[in-house]
């Protein structure tokens, strides 16, 4: 049984087995994390709100549930009974205020929860707190917030990732024990790698959005955060399936992932025998830390010694993923950050004039300027004249950006590569140049635009920072890359490391 300090440090799984034994109490664990966040959030800024003693309340209905099944021997049909979550803001929560991250949101409290929280409450878990993003998710290292930044638990002058940098940053820290967030063009796995935890994003269709507040439709996807793979897999086949109320939800069975990880023993040879591993030379870029690099070609040298088959592959068109990421997503922000209009939802701004003054004084002192750049450069892009040139363009080129992965899946079961050119970079070294922040969401950007599915885990260290090694998947085949995630972790040490705070 784990010691009260390491309590913080439980996975899911871990807590869950010693929550069904009795061995710990849910009121235990909900307060080692409150300590940790007591101690190292005004540091770390991970989160926007936590309700403590709603989590204790919950926490000790939690423990009276266990208590009373381990008593009559039910067998256990909440995997998540007991263990506190930590949500994204861009994530709706009824009857807790959820902002996005915009001022514009500010005191907004949902009468509904996203279709994710209330799966989640229904396997037995409860909210711990809202995490910090980027404001409605854009951005790469939750600066964009309207609400402060986050800092990254490795390095406190340098930044967690984004926009779920606030939930990687939480797990980091020791604040959490697994956490949503959401990925657009790379918003989980890139902080996952800047973190040294493990991200998911599903495929597009895999997992509702219904609740979850809106950045790009036709790539915003949610996805767990957490420790170690087991825990992505396990989250992953809570949160899935289809919801009558997201239309884009597919109707596929959700394949039992904790089966797919299948056992491995550390000791056993070739675990990935027969597993064909792709590695697309155009994520080798100019430009990419040499480092990083390193990182990853020892990473995938270790893929080989499991058995893997690897071999090189192309994918032609990746270079154009982020100029049609960047015209097609700030697009439709655009369209879906109209209705923030002062009328509908949150603050109103008090000026005189008619309603045409208000919208503009509410939009104007609400929105941040990164999602000012974002709804001009898509209005821009759809505008009368610039739609042809612009948005039909990215479209197509989006269509051969799928093309690439359809052929490459033809050869090998999955791709691998890094989820960022760099280490996590410091606090302020690209906010003010939106190009730079840009392009580092190199690596992330292709897989929404063509709705695979990734997973970035742990994969070694450029000096004190994580470095995180990308898994990409055909859609609906995220066995295959939590397979070769699986067996890469359980062979490996990385994910067992933790900052020093
Ligand atoms: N960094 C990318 C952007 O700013 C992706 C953000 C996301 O996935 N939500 O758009």
């Amino acid at each position: 049984m784990p010691t009260e300090t390491t309590l913080f440090e439980l996975t899911a799984t871990r807590a869950a087995e010693l929550l069904q034994r009795g061995e710990i109490s849910a009121v235990e664990l909900t307060r080692a994390l409150l300590e940790r966040i007591d101690a190292f959030d005004s540091k770390i800024h991970a989160y926007l709100n936590v309700d403590a003693e709603r989590a204790l309340e919950h926490a000790q209905r939690a423990d009276d549930e266990l208590m009373r099944a381990r008593q009559s021997g039910d067998p256990h049909d909440a995997p998540l009974r007991g263990i506190p979550m930590s949500i994204k803001d861009v994530i709706s929560t009824q009857d807790v205020v959820t902002t996005a991250g915009s001022r514009i949101l500010e005191n907004f409290v949902p009468v509904y929860n996203a279709t994710v929280v209330e799966k989640l409450q229904r396997a037995g878990a409860f909210l711990l707190g809202k995490t910090n993003p980027d404001e409605f998710a854009m951005g790469s290292s939750t600066e964009n917030s309207g609400y402060g930044v986050t800092r990254n638990p490795w390095d406190l002058e340098r930044v967690p990732g984004g926009s779920s940098g606030g939930s990687a940053a939480a797990l980091a820290a020791g604040e959490a024990i697994f956490a949503l967030g959401t990925d657009t063009g790379g918003s989980v796995r890139q902080p996952a790698s800047f973190t040294n935890t493990v991200g998911l994003r599903p495929s597009y269709g895999r997992v509702s959005r219904w609740g979850v507040i809106a950045f790009a439709s036709s790539l915003d996807q949610v996805g767990p955060m957490t420790r170690d793979v087991r825990d992505a897999a396990l989250l992953l086949g809570i949160i899935a399936g289809r919801d009558a109320h997201d239309s884009t939800t597919v109707d596929t069975a959700v394949p039992n992932y904790l089966d797919a990880l299948g056992e491995i023993d550390p000791g056993q040879d070739l675990p990935l025998r027969g597993v064909r591993v792709g590695v697309p030379r155009e994520y080798f870029v100019q430009g990419m830390a040499p480092d990083v690099e390193s990182t990853l070609r020892a990473a995938i040298a270790h893929l080989e010694t499991l058995g893997a088959e690897i071999s090189q592959v192309s994918l032609p068109h990746t270079e154009y993923a982020l100029p049609t990421y960047y015209i097609l997503a700030p697009a439709e922000a655009s369209a879906n950050l109209a209705r923030y209009d002062g009328v509908k939802y949150g603050p109103r701004a008090n000026v005189p004039g008619d309603v045409w003054n208000v919208m503009r004084a509410t939009r104007g002192s609400g929105f941040g300027p990164e999602v000012k750049r974002r709804i001009m450069l898509g209005t821009y892009a759809l505008s009368a004249g610039y739609y042809d040139a612009y948005y039909v363009k990215a479209q197509q080129v989006r269509t051969l950006i799928k093309r690439d992965f359809d052929n490459a899946f033809d050869k090998v079961d999955v791709l691998v590569s890094a989820a960022s050119p760099v280490p996590p970079f410091r606090i302020g070294e690209k906010s003010d140049d939106p190009l730079q922040m840009y392009l580092a969401d190199v690596f992330t950007l292709a897989q929404p635009l063509a709705g695979i599915p990734a997973i970035c885990l742990p994969a070694g260290f450029a000096g004190h920072l994580p470095v995180g090694m990308q898994i990409m998947a055909r859609a609906f085949e995220e066995e295959k890359m939590l397979r070769v995630a699986y067996a890469y972790e359980q062979t490996t040490a990385w994910h067992t490391r933790r900052p020093t705070l």
